[in-house]
């Protein structure tokens, strides 16, 4: 069994940690709230009052936090604590250029380290069936497999330092895309006079199906279960997907890609936030489409 330092029990590191921990691995855990510590040590995890303790002699260090500025302050005192060959994973999603230079941070300390975004949300890290997205040595991957296959249901090698962040951030913006378009589709039927359930009868079995509609229908009573079906409680936060959004369009300006419907969601996503809805599903963009008035 592992000594794993877990730093970040938010919502997401906490029931990681608890599949960790039930699979029999030691934890040693940091996180600057008291109260999730005390969460923490409930579940048989041992308590540390710094990061640089929670990631001393430990064989993987995982960081699950806020963003990119808040990981690299993160690693900066990790990477000093922990031992030489220790492997950090940080699942958090931050930018691709504070994570290449949290590599290269674990690198110049002869620390083994991978990206690890996740893609599954709260029940996926419950579950312990999130998807992992990593970039790093494909050797650091093949060591930190056994540990993210109890985390997840699964993990995709996607390439070098920085290359999970680069394909989280690219699935987050057709998510985000895709679900006003599925708002919009069911927004126009309504207007049409169409049935819902008779839209999501052919758009789930024709050409238009994706999973904001076929998995995650922002109608309530339509399709399988959903946050529309919970008075649209998350779920995925639409506080999270704009800042997804903000990541992949903070990519797009460094790399010179064009994306334009990108960028139109996270505006329309910063609207949803400005009004109130940040922490309401992404999915209830569709009330917004609803009432909005048609601009020609
Ligand atoms: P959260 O805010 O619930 O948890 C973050 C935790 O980090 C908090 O407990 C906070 O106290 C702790 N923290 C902040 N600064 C710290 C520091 N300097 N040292 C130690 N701990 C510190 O966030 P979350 O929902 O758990 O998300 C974590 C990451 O996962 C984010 O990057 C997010 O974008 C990503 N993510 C979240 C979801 C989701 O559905 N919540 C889904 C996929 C990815």
């Amino acid at each position: 069994m592992s000594k794993v330092g877990f730093i970040g029990l938010g919502n997401m590191g906490l029931p990681m940690a608890k599949n960790l921990v039930k699979a029999g691995h030691d934890l040693q855990v940091f996180d600057t709230v008291p109260a999730q510590l005390d969460k923490a040590a409930e579940a048989g995890m041992t308590t540390c009052l710094t990061a640089a303790l929670a990631a001393e002699n430990a064989d993987f260090i995982i960081t699950m936090l806020p963003n990119g500025e808040i990981v690299l302050s993160v690693f900066e005192l990790i990477t000093k604590a922990a031992t030489k060959g220790t492997t950090i994973i940080d699942c958090s999603t931050v930018d691709v250029s504070s994570s290449k230079k949290a590599h290269a941070m674990a690198d110049e300390a002869g620390l083994g380290c991978l990206d690890a975004p996740v893609s599954g949300g709260v029940g996926g890290a419950e579950a312990g069936t999130l998807t992992f997205m990593v970039g790093g040595e494909k050797s650091a991957f093949d060591n930190a497999l056994p540990i993210l296959d109890i985390m997840g249901g699964k993990s995709v090698h996607c390439g070098a330092g920085g290359a999970g962040q680069s394909a989280k951030i690219c699935n987050n913006m057709l998510l985000g895309i895709s679900m006003i378009g599925a708002g919009e589709a069911f927004a126009l039927a309504e207007k049409l006079g169409l049935d819902q359930q008779a839209l999501f009868d052919v758009i789930s079995t024709s050409s238009g199906f994706c999973w904001s509609v076929n998995k995650y229908c922002p109608v309530p009573g339509v399709g399988p279960q959903s946050p529309a079906d919970n008075d649209y409680k998350p779920g995925f936060a639409g506080a999270l997907m704009l800042k997804d959004l903000k990541l992949s369009q903070q990519a797009a300006e460094e790399t010179g890609a064009a994306t334009p419907m990108g960028k139109r969601a996270m505006q329309f996503y910063e609207n949803y936030v400005d009004e109130g809805f940040g922490n309401t599903d992404f999915s209830g963009v569709i009330n917004q489409l609803k009432t909005m008035k048609r601009q020609s």
